[in-house]
């Protein structure tokens, strides 16, 4: 079966000149979520996938190294004020292990994830963790940040110690939506502010947005998506939102269909208007679907990050109802990479092309 001739058009005008299309186009292109439809727009986005950036997945372990956070995201298992949750924290050479184990894998590139902390001791226990890691790793990981809003100082310390990437969603491009998923103290300008900081400061920058919101249309998630091109971000790292029960959000409704559909709808037009990105399939998609993260890689991702937190603490990064807690093994991976006829990118740091080609390092 044919997609909808409007699909079909609009699809034919994505792949050869994606910046004509307007937020009434992107916002058209998701709503159109006929199983034809969406066929055509994963197979576009998979084929614009292949050309640019090639039949390789980037593998990123990931190490959520703490759940202690000022930040009171209402829609976050881990906000502040979610008594329900067992707070940790790794000491610097639980960290060091975590990232021996990452490099012994294979995997090029390691992320640092954790819930928010400001304080000179938060931000120098990090500095000297990723010196740590370095001179353990023979300085060759690519190493990825996702601590949250932080000063220009933070920012310019972590990046000297040796991180190269920072990972900050944007969460909703959308200001007031923004404002009813946070308390007031937490504003859409500072964090938007904070990837401009993060530019600056050398990093190749990553965002994104939650998908499936309370109160999000179709018109919120197109304007993510030009607010994605707009800001040319190198990385994108986004998911469907899901319900955790220690949150005010706890109730808001999930129909774990819809939720994949969209978020693998969002993987697709992201890969149509920035070609050249890396794009994670991300965890919240497996959560809803066994084979989810095939699937958005099928969609036009070409990255993954396996869970590499030490495992009697991964349960305790509990972001979201149902959040997956079994490591990825390499033979999974491989296997993973072989039902879909491609390779993983074993020992490579794997910076997006896009960051390549705005750097002139090609
Ligand atoms: N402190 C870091 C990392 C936050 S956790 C920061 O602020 O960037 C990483 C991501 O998990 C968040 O950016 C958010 O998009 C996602 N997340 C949080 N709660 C979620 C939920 N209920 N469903 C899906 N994703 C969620």
């Amino acid at each position: 079966m044919d997609p909808s001739p409007g699909t079909a058009a609009l699809l034919v005008q994505a792949q050869a000149a994606p910046d004509t299309l307007g937020l009434a186009d992107w916002a058209a292109l998701l709503a159109a979520d006929g199983p034809t439809d969406r066929t055509a727009l994963h197979a576009a986005a998979y084929a614009v996938k292949r050309r640019e950036v090639g039949p390789v997945i980037r593998a990123r372990g990931l190490v959520e190294f703490s759940n202690h956070c000022v930040q009171n995201c209402r829609y976050c298992g881990i906000r502040r004020d979610n008594r329900g949750a067992v707070r940790y924290q790794l000491d610097a050479a639980e960290i060091v292990a975590a990232a021996r184990g990452v490099h012994a894998a294979g995997y090029g590139s390691l992320v640092l994830q954790a819930g928010e902390r400001r304080d000179p001791a938060f931000i120098e226990f990090v500095a000297e963790a990723l010196v740590a890691i370095h001179a353990a790793t023979g300085g060759s990981l690519g190493v990825t940040l996702s601590l949250g809003e932080q000063s220009p100082a933070a920012y310019r310390r972590w990046r000297e110690a040796g991180a190269h990437r920072y990972l900050l969603r944007i969460e909703t491009s959308d200001r007031g939506l923004f404002r009813a998923l946070h308390p007031a103290d937490q504003d859409w300008d500072g964090r938007a502010a904070c990837l401009d900081l993060l530019r600056d400061a050398g990093y190749q920058v990553g965002t994104g947005v939650l998908i499936g919101l309370p109160g999000q249309t179709a018109a919120h998630l197109a304007a993510d998506l030009l607010f994605l091109r707009d800001r040319d971000v190198d990385m994108i790292g986004m998911g469907p939102f899901i319900p955790h029960d220690g949150t005010p959000l706890a109730d808001a409704p999930c129909a774990p269909a819809r939720q994949l559909d969209l978020g693998l709808a969002m993987i697709a037009c992201a890969r149509l208007l920035l070609p050249d990105a890396n794009i994670a399939a991300t965890t919240a998609l497996e959560a809803l679907e066994p084979a989810g993260r095939r699937l958005g890689l099928l969609a036009g991702a070409n990255v993954v990050m396996p869970n590499h937190t030490p495992a009697d603490r991964r349960g305790a990064y509990d972001l979201y109802r149902g959040k997956p807690t079994a490591a990825d093994t390499r033979a999974a991976l491989v296997a993973l990479a072989d039902t879909i006829g491609e390779t993983v990118g074993w020992h490579e740091a794997g910076d997006a092309p896009r960051w390549r080609r705005r750097a002139g390092r090609n």
